[in-house]
């Protein structure tokens, strides 16, 4: 393939090219440096896309590009394919500085793997596309429609992404399928497909009980404990067995199909693998489900921190004036985060009127509910799937696993939203990639396959 040779020639040429994006401190609060990025891709994509624009928003810029195809075959019963590759150039802020082996935005290679804040999440990933893009246009093999969006918020939890997809709402339109290369492959080295993720909502709690913390000797018995208090909150929402206890809860899970059930199974997760990587001796959560959907298909009602009082070397002898609790919930396919906070609420409502002591507890409470992504799940039968698994193959040399629900959350449903078409994940980052965190780094082999994987991916759609 003309391209493939292309990219081999080319091959120290783009690592350059990323270096040279890394090198700009694109955190994601840094307005300049995000802006300095942007424009940066914006001329990059000028060299080979038909159309580049920076789309403003009230917060970080949205670039986007489209490559039109160059060899269309006049039998072609239909329109060529439409793909759409979304990455983020806006990077999480490198601290603890002190942390890292080289500087985080001078990138370095030490064993095969290249060190920056930046490199794995996002910048190689997006950047292979983009040098997959280049090579097969120069050497004017496109036989696809291309888009691309590359977010400068997705850090942020890209607020301003639906701003920027409804002012250009046509550019979405005529979208067959959706790729993101973003998140580690899996633990076990493999490379990785994904269908979807779960999605989340965020509740807090702030319970006061009092105006001070008080001596436990002289008021106890007569000020409340808030922290007895929110346990007694808990204990209505979740059973022994690990179930929730909200009304409706579960009444929009999804079932998943038997080829989804299949991918799972054939991950072969080994429950005693977990138990020795966790240190634990027992599963959490729902305990009459099996591992398989518990790892994908399940919702959960997680305790993501309690706060309260001193303890350890802090600890003081005191009942103290009040407690913070948070929630987070874990949502699989069907589940809508809206929903799922209305029934919380009326959970919460309905002990006001249960009994005269919740009543009173939850007279002092405040609640606040901030975070919320949509699941996102694309049904592993589709016809796509298997052009995608070639690809990967042919450019990893191995073929990939098929999970169906990943864990992190991306903003996929605002891409979902704008095209209704199906989505995947693929990412060209390797497991310990330590996005995050200091030394950030992707291997070179992983972000050469990256790139060949997405020049075999526009061969392959470019055909029937
Ligand atoms: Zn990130």
């Amino acid at each position: 393939m003309k391209e493939l040779d292309y990219f081999a020639k080319q091959k120290e040429q783009y690592l350059d090219d990323l270096f040279e994006l890394i090198r700009i401190p694109s955190i994601t609060r840094d307005q300049k440096a995000v802006q300095e990025a942007a424009n940066w891709l914006e001329k990059r994509l000028k060299d080979s896309a038909d159309f580049v624009k920076q789309i403003p928003t009230q917060g970080n810029p949205v670039v986007i590009a489209e490559w039109k195809p160059q060899i269309i075959e006049i039998s072609a019963s239909k329109a060529p394919t439409t793909i759409l590759f979304y990455g983020h150039y806006d990077v999480q802020p490198p601290d603890p500085l002190d942390k890292w082996h080289s500087p985080p935005f001078e990138p370095e290679i030490r064993e095969g793997r290249i060190f920056a804040r930046g490199v794995g999440d996002n910048k190689g990933q997006f950047f292979a596309h983009i040098a997959a893009i280049e090579s097969v246009v120069k050497t004017e093999q496109l036989r696809t429609h291309v888009k691309l969006i590359l977010d400068g918020e997705e850090e942020l939890g890209s607020a301003h992404l639906d701003e920027a997809i409804s002012k250009e709402i046509d550019f979405f339109r005529d979208v067959d399928l959706v790729v993101v290369s973003d998140g580690p492959a899996d633990p076990t080295w493999k490379p990785t497909l994904e269908f979807g993720a779960r999605g989340i909502v965020t509740i807090q709690l702030h319970l006061q009980t009092a105006k001070g913390d008080v001596h436990s000797g002289n008021f106890g018995g007569i000020q409340p404990n808030p922290v007895w208090d929110v346990i007694t909150l808990l204990k209505t929402m979740r059973d022994d067995s690990g179930k929730c206890l909200i009304d409706g809860f579960y009444d929009d899970v999804f079932t998943p199909s038997e080829a989804a059930i299949k991918a799972v199974k054939n991950l072969n997760r080994d429950p005693e693998v977990y138990k020795e990587q966790l240190g634990i001796s027992y599963f959490g959560e729902e305990q009459d489900q099996p591992l398989v959907h518990k790892l994908m298909f399940r919702p959960t009602f997680n305790i993501r921190g309690i706060g309260s009082g001193s303890v350890k070397e802090k600890a003081r002898t005191v009942i103290p004036k009040e407690a913070y609790v948070e929630i987070d919930i874990r949502l699989v396919p069907n589940q809508e985060p809206e929903k799922i906070k209305q029934l919380f609420f009326n959970h919460i409502d309905r002990l006001k009127e249960e009994n005269d002591q919740y009543k009173k507890i939850l007279e002092r409470c405040s609640f606040r509910s901030e975070t919320s992504f949509y699941p996102m799940f694309t049904p592993i039968e589709l016809p796509w799937t298997e052009k995608l698994e070639r690809s990967i193959q042919n450019g990893y040399g191995e073929k990939p696993l098929l999970i169906p629900l990943a864990g992190g959350s991306l903003p996929l449903y605002s891409l979902y939203k704008a095209t209704e078409k199906p989505m995947y994940i693929i990412p060209y980052a390797q497991p310990d990639e330590d996005n995050h965190a200091p030394n950030e780094n992707l291997m070179v082999d992983w972000f050469y396959n990256g790139i060949k994987t997405s020049i075999y991916l526009l061969a392959e759609l470019g055909r029937d």
